[in-house]
């Protein structure tokens, strides 16, 4: 989607702070971390949100959320865990329409979330 922030990011047409790379996801710290520990991990297919996924992408978001486990481990977040997140549509709070799993760590959090 050539007006999609995160499509753009994973073309490189803007700058993102990468963690990992591979043929279907990228990760890269988000750019206003709510947490000491903050973390996006995308697909490289564009799909807008989790309401919209399709049954043939539903091992992919596996995958993703395997990722980010790891990867949250990698960060110093295994012992005391954290939180994986897909804000979905405008209750959700969802502000780039490409989704994406959150994993914030590195301090205890809230919940219910406001
Ligand atoms: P959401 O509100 O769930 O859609 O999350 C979108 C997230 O993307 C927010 O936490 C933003 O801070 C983050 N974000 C927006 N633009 C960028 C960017 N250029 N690089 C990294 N993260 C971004
Ligand atoms: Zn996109």
């Amino acid at each position: 989607m050539s007006d999609c922030l995160f499509c753009k990011i994973i073309a490189g047409e803007i700058q993102s702070k990468k963690i990992y790379e591979d043929n279907e996801m990228l990760a890269f710290y988000d750019i206003n971390p709510m947490a000491p520990v903050h973390f996006l991990v995308i697909p490289k297919k564009h799909i807008n949100n989790l309401l919209e996924l399709k049954e043939e992408d539903a091992s992919l978001i596996g995958r993703l959320f395997h990722k980010a486990q790891e990867l949250a481990k990698k960060e110093g977040c295994e012992e005391k865990g954290g939180r994986f997140v897909i804000n979905a549509k405008k209750d959700g709070g969802q502000t780039v329409d490409h989704l994406h799993i959150h994993f914030l760590g590195g301090r205890t959090l809230g919940w219910p979330p406001g």
